[in-house]
Formats: C-alpha cells, sequence, structure tokens
C-alpha cells in the first residue's frame, strides 16, 4: 500500500474464487506457495484460462516450501511471469526474512531486522561466509518473544561479495534443503530437491511428482510418480517407455541410485491449496 498498490489479501482455498479474482480484477502481483501456484495454472488450463493471454500476471513471489531453480524456470515457461524467490519462518516473523533481487544471486536478508548466521550442524559452531550449513537468525528489532540463534534446519550458505543490484545488505543462498528433509535410501543420502532439478529439466514433464519410498525385504524402494504433458500420452508405448528410461537416468545421474518411474497422466497427483508433502515414507508405518 506505501508504494501505491492495491492489496487483495485472500488467503489460501477457494482455487475459483481467487482465479475469477485474478482475471477480473487484472492482478499482476501474487504471493502464495509455488505449489498452490502450480494448482492454480492447472485449475487454470481445466477452465480454459490461459496465464500468458487471459491474466495480467507479471511477476510471483513464493516460498514457505523449498523448490528448485528448474521448477522456477518450469513456472516462468508456464506463465510467462516472473517467479521470485521468498525466504521466511513462522518462529521469526512468518514472510519476509529474506526475497531474492532481480540478479537471483541468493536472497537479501533483512539485516536491519534478522542477523543471519551458519553454524555447523554437528557442532554448532559459526562458520565463516561462504561455507554451507545450518542457517541461524537472531532478532534485531522483534519485542516480546525475541530470538536468539534460532535454528532453521534449512540448509545454505552467506554469499560474499557485493550485488550488481547495489544493495549492501547481505545475501543468503537459496535454501536447497532443510537438514530433516534428507532420505536415506539404501545407505544413501538423498534430498527430495536434488530428484525434483532432475525431473524439471525434461520438456515432457509437468510440475507435479510424487515420490514414495519403501522397503521391500530388507531393500529400499524408490519409485517416483510423475505427470507427464497430454501430448506425451498419446505417442506410442515405445516413444512413453524412452522417457521413462530417459527421467530414469537423468534422477539417477543426480542422487546415484536408481528408482522405479511412473508416468502419469495429467491432473492425477495430489494438489495443494497450502503446503504440498511430495514425499510419502512408508518404511516409517513398519
Ligand atoms: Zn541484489
Amino acid at each position: 500500500e506505501a508504494m501505491g498498490c492495491t492489496v487483495l489479501p485472500i488467503s489460501g482455498g477457494n482455487t475459483d474464487r481467487q482465479l475469477m479474482l485474478m482475471k477480473d480484477m487484472g492482478v499482476t502481483v501474487i504471493a502464495c506457495t509455488p505449489s498452490y501456484f502450480l494448482h492454480l495454472i492447472d485449475e487454470g488450463m481445466k477452465k480454459g484460462i490461459d496465464f500468458k493471454a487471459d491474466m495480467k500476471l507479471k511477476h510471483g513471489i513464493f516460498g514457505a516450501e523449498p523448490w528448485t531453480e528448474e521448477m522456477r524456470a518450469k513456472i516462468e515457461s508456464l506463465t510467462g511471469i516472473t517467479a521470485h524467490d521468498i525466504y521466511g519462518l513462522t518462529e521469526i516473523s512468518g514472510p519476509g526474512v529474506a526475497n531474492d533481487c532481480s540478479h537471483r544471486r541468493g536472497l537479501h536478508v533483512f539485516e536491519d531486522h534478522f542477523y543471519p548466521e551458519i553454524v555447523d550442524p554437528e557442532t554448532l559452531e559459526p562458520l565463516p561466509d561462504g561455507e554451507q550449513g545450518e542457517l541461524v537468525f537472531t532478532t534485531l528489532s522483534r519485542t516480546g518473544t525475541p530470538m536468539l540463534r534460532y535454528r532453521t534446519r534449512d540448509l545454505s550458505r552467506i554469499l560474499t561479495g557485493p550485488c550488481p543490484c547495489g544493495r549492501t545488505i547481505r545475501a543468503i543462498e537459496r535454501i536447497s534443503a532443510r537438514s530433516d528433509d534428507m532420505l536415506i535410501i539404501r545407505g544413501v543420502n538423498v534430498f527430495p530437491s536434488q530428484i525434483e532439478a532432475g525431473l524439471m529439466a525434461i520438456d515432457a514433464v509437468l510440475p507435479h511428482y510424487l515420490i514414495v519410498v519403501d522397503k521391500i525385504g530388507d531393500l529400499d524402494t524408490l519409485e517416483i510418480k510423475v505427470e507427464v504433458t497430454p501430448e506425451t500420452f498419446s505417442d506410442d508405448i515405445k516413444s512413453l517407455e524412452k522417457l521413462r528410461a530417459r527421467i530414469g537416468h537423468a534422477v539417477q545421474r543426480i542422487i546415484n541410485i536408481s528408482a522405479t518411474i511412473t508416468l502419469v497422466e495429467p491432473h492425477t497427483l495430489p494438489r495443494s491449496e497450502g503446503k504440498l508433502r511430495r514425499v510419502t515414507d512408508l518404511r516409517k508405518k513398519a
């Protein structure tokens, strides 16, 4: 509002109404989780709304969920918007602790309010700028419930050197993983974001996937269900098999273990109106 913008606070859910308001009011910027924006695109498509032609949307500010550079590229190519990354956490202030600038060289931390540190997650010793570790925040302006060296479990590093945008507040590297997101599959450490990066690099793959980890006998199994474009499904079995193999190789190259790839039709995997869980670990039930 201070910048002359009209704000439409709509909260989550009620997707039809969101789409109608975005279209009718000519909304230019949206802020939500990346998975909810994907859900909006998806529901829009079903109603014949083309984000590029029918919406005035220019920018998206997405956060509260881990998402990759590859997912950003997918969202931008589907909608023609510029997708920005915002970082925050409920315990500190909610959204707005850090945000990327147009140079996308990490996310600038609003250092006048939040003091960032990177620590070794095992020893908790502070690490120098440039080294990867767990992000820790101290609030500088919060009253009532200040936070001192609050451990986020998010893995990042503080970037060194100036940003071409001219801002002098430091930036943190885009959060690629949370220390408690890590899966151990057949003894190998796997982050869901690594799988996402492999999947999203392939054109025929839609930004909807589900990772299922299970155990058969003593062996961990990894299945990745992924939606592919309707055109792909009209192809013959041989090309589908080829695509399945290509996705399998792309993922294996990154995580170093093999996965069973299941191609599914569009609109068949779970969607989210808030934060989406893309990992089902069935081993935990055993
Ligand atoms: Zn910058």
